[in-house]
């Protein structure tokens, strides 16, 4: 049985469906994991079943990739649904406590290959989840994204900065979908009492970075281990601030069971260019590949770096693995994924 709310029904949710009692149904309790096939989604959900939860991942595999949940399928506390978040939602989903919302292509040069399903991703996604969420009592932490900030004006990136985003541009179906989603979560919150929990993510990079999924980590490994030129855009001098995918998800599980609604980010506040990037990705690799210059796409943000005092304090929280730790280990999977 599927559920889907209609704009008419959202403020009414509770009438989707017949809930047996608020959070009665699974013990231990469930945590559904939009995008649970994707590069983050897949190691949180490795995480929430190493803590005990039922998982439920609810993903349509159009940037996540089933082997992904290699070590997951088949658990007797994972379920994996092929599905998408702006259609009707499986019923299973009426019994979480938890709804962590990843579902959306994070790399530029994804999200910009569909704009349309990436703005509904986000809109219709989380408007579905949070209806759903106001008639069973369930918690929603939101994936979003430092993109919220545009190309920033204030550095390092402040969670009271409102940001500098272009609503037209290529890159507006994410970061405005992203935003509104941001919208629409305490929407809900001031008029329904949803709770809610937001992550801004920074750059996450980490095994599971796929070699031809465009973001910059994946791209210089990918090329460098193939002997092929390093694709800088621009003349490099953007930075960017590279968070390990572990130290992401130590932050956004705790967050999800803090009493913080958010917006905090998380991302590792060591700025970098992406210059340094590719001398590192060749130092690691011991790669002779040169540097390639390109164009720099359309607001491609000059600059970021989150400041994570905010998420400090309430989550007592800092990122903890190394650059050059972390690149370790992501040129291994791709090294591996090369190879196979
Ligand atoms: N970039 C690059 N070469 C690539 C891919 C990306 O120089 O092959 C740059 C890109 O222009 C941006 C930064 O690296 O300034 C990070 O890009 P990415 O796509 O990883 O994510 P973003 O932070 O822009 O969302």
């Amino acid at each position: 049985m599927q559920l889907q709310p209609s704009p008419a029904a959202a403020p009414h949710a509770a009438h989707l469906f017949d809930m047996p009692s608020r959070h009665s149904a699974t013990n231990p309790p469930l945590a559904v994991v939009t995008g649970g096939a994707g590069f983050i989604g897949s190691h949180l959900c490795e995480r929430l079943i190493e803590s005990g939860w039922h998982v439920t991942v609810l993903d349509d595999l159009s940037t996540g990739h089933t082997a992904n949940l290699q070590r997951l399928l088949g658990h007797p506390r994972f379920v994996f649904l092929h599905g998408d978040v702006t259609q009707r939602l499986p019923l299973a989903l009426a019994t979480a406590h938890r709804f962590y919302n990843l579902a959306c292509p994070a790399s530029p040069a994804q999200y910009q290959q569909r704009p349309v399903q990436t703005t509904l991703t986000s809109l219709v996604g989380t408007w579905q989840l949070l209806a759903l969420a106001q008639a069973s009592g369930a918690r929603v932490l939101q994936a979003s994204t430092s993109e919220v900030y545009g190309d920033p004006r204030e550095h390092p990136q402040r969670e009271n900065y409102r940001g500098h985003v272009n609503p037209i541009g290529p890159r507006a179906c994410y970061d405005e979908g992203k935003r509104c989603a941001e919208t629409l979560c305490f929407a809900f919150h001031r008029q329904h009492a949803v709770p809610i929990r937001i992550a801004r993510v920074f750059n996450t990079y980490g095994p599971r970075l796929r070699p031809g999924d465009g973001r910059v980590v994946s791209n210089f490994i990918a090329q460098a281990l193939r002997g092929e030129p390093l694709t800088v855009y621009g003349n490099g001098q953007q930075t960017r601030s590279f968070c390990y995918v572990d130290d992401t998800l130590e932050a956004l599980t705790r967050l999800m069971e803090s009493d913080v609604e958010g917006p905090l980010n998380i991302g590792n506040p060591e700025e970098h260019s992406v210059l340094d990037l590719a001398e590192r990705v060749l130092r690691l690799t011991g790669s002779r590949s040169r540097l390639e210059h390109r164009p720099l796409p359309a607001d491609d943000p000059h600059r970021r770096c989150p400041d994570i005092g905010r998420t400090s304090r309430h989550l007592h929280w800092r990122p903890r693995v190394a650059l050059d730790d972390g690149l370790r280990e992501t040129i291994r999977f791709i090294r591996h994924e090369l190879a196979h």
